[in-house]
Formats: C-alpha cells, sequence, structure tokens
C-alpha cells in the first residue's frame, strides 16, 4: 500500500501486488489534485452529480494524463450484474464525451486492449481490479452492497474465463479504498443482505464487506494470497476520500486500471 504523488498534484493509492506487473498502470486516485469546487473538492470524475462538467472535463484529463493512457472508458453504474467486455467494436461504439468514452449502463468492464483505462468511479462502495498478468486481460468492477448480494465479483471472474480463456488460479485482485467494517452499519440487514452474509457482521448491524469480496473472490478460484485489500475506510478518510455516507453531497473517486500502449 502507498501513495503516488504526481506534479500537479493528483493522488492516487496503488496496490502492492499490481505494481509489479510490467505494462500495467492503475491506481485509485483520492479526492485530490483536482479543479472542482466543494463539495466536490477536487478531483470528483462523475458527470452527472451536479459539479460544472468543465471541471469534470479538467479533473479526466488530469487522471488520463497521470496514467498516460490512450483511451479512458467509463459508463454510468446502476449496482446491476452487466458486464460489458470491451473489443474494437465496443471501444468505437462507446459514445465520445473527450477526454473519456462512454459506455452503456453496467458494473463491470474488461479488456486486452492496450491504452485503454478501465474506469470505475465509487464513493463508499469498492472498486475492484482483476488481472490476469498471463492472458493479459483486465476487469473493473464496481461493487456496492447490492453488488455483494448479486456477487458481481465471481461472475466478472467467470466472463474472463469464458471470454478469454483465463484461469482464476492466474489472477490478482485488489479491493480499493471503500467503506469499512467500522462503518458499514446496516440497520435492515434481515432485508437486505443474504443470510450467507450475516456471519461477516462484526457487532450488531454491523458488516464487513472486504471480507465478504475476499471470500467471494476465493470461492470464484482465486488464491488468498493473489488478493490486496486497501484496508482503508472512505468514510473514516473523508480527507483523502469522497464518502457518500460520510458527506451525502460529494463527488466520486476514480478507480482506474489499463495497459499501456
Ligand atoms: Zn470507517
Amino acid at each position: 500500500m502507498c501513495f503516488m504523488e504526481a506534479d500537479k498534484g493528483v493522488v492516487r493509492h496503488t496496490f502492492e501486488n499490481l505494481s509489479r506487473i510490467s505494462g500495467l498502470v492503475h491506481g485509485v486516485f483520492t479526492r485530490h489534485g483536482g479543479v472542482s469546487a466543494p463539495p466536490f473538492a477536487s478531483l470528483n470524475a462523475a458527470w452527472n452529480i451536479g459539479d460544472s462538467q468543465d471541471a469534470v472535463r479538467e479533473n479526466l484529463l488530469r487522471i488520463k494524463t497521470e496514467l498516460g493512457l490512450k483511451e479512458l472508458v467509463a459508463g454510468p453504474q446502476v449496482h446491476g450484474d452487466t458486464i460489458h467486455v470491451i473489443d474494437e467494436d465496443a471501444l468505437s461504439s462507446a459514445e465520445e464525451r473527450p477526454p473519456v468514452r462512454v459506455t452503456p449502463p453496467g458494473d463491470a468492464l474488461m479488456t486486452q486492449l492496450r491504452g485503454v483505462g478501465l474506469m470505475i468511479k465509487v464513493a463508499d462502495c469498492q472498486a475492484i481490479f482483476l488481472v490476469d498478468p498471463v492472458r493479459r486481460v483486465i476487469a473493473n468492477i464496481h461493487s456496492g452492497w447490492r453488488g455483494s448480494v448479486c456477487n458481481l465479483a465471481a461472475k466478472t471472474v467467470r466472463c474472463m474465463h469464458d471470454h478469454y480463456g483465463c484461469r482464476p488460479e492466474d489472477m490478482l485482485a485488489t479491493i480499493g479504498p471503500s467503506l469499512g467494517p467500522c462503518c458499514a452499519e446496516f440497520k435492515n440487514y434481515r432485508k437486505e443482505l443474504p443470510t450467507a452474509f450475516w456471519r461477516y457482521q462484526v457487532k450488531a448491524d454491523y458488516f464487513d464487506f472486504w471480507a465478504i469480496s475476499r471470500d467471494q473472490l476465493i470461492q470464484a478460484g482465486l488464491r488468498d494470497e493473489n488478493i490486496e485489500a486497501a484496508g482503508r475506510c472512505t468514510v473514516c478518510e473523508t480527507n483523502h476520500f469522497f464518502s457518500y455516507r460520510g458527506e451525502r453531497t460529494t463527488g466520486r473517486l476514480a478507480a482506474v486500471v489499463g495497459w499501456k500502449s
């Protein structure tokens, strides 16, 4: 776990396991180094939450430049289980909204293309990166509690296998800064969460979704030692991260993974 700071002041959380893979760029960006005004200050990556469009455009340009990517791909996230495979066709048919290309709604993106950054936007939800260094395939998953309930992580692992022949035992995974067990209160958990999740209760009404994701990935065939969680709670660290629970009206953090051109 470390922070990397660039000239313009954008700061991102990077993961040790992914930093060892040649040709890969990645990071969960903090809220620092952008141009958005409060309550979106400052590196807000989301268009549709009331922030200035010019500010978001500049923020996304900084993110893209920092990672040295040719394309940045993102789409509306809907807490569902739709996975988009970004091949040449999907890339060229995505709507151009410089500096990004916008996919149809969905909550996971996958690609083998070089120079293409897959972006997920979060404020308490998990961004889960999956990387197969053997087949050179990556995925980025948006997983809030609904994503955990529908096990989008395992569905994406399966999709990487079915589409690209990836083997789960080769994959590396990361779980980004997100809602921690310290702050994940679910008063209505009996209605909202399946009974299989109840054993992840750390105290009355509080759940460990980092552990849930880790276990879902292990059950999907990944090795425990290949999974790295940031272990940083966005609600506890609103000085560094956007948090919906902590702030309500706020920005969205950019989580990006991509192969260099
Ligand atoms: Zn917390």
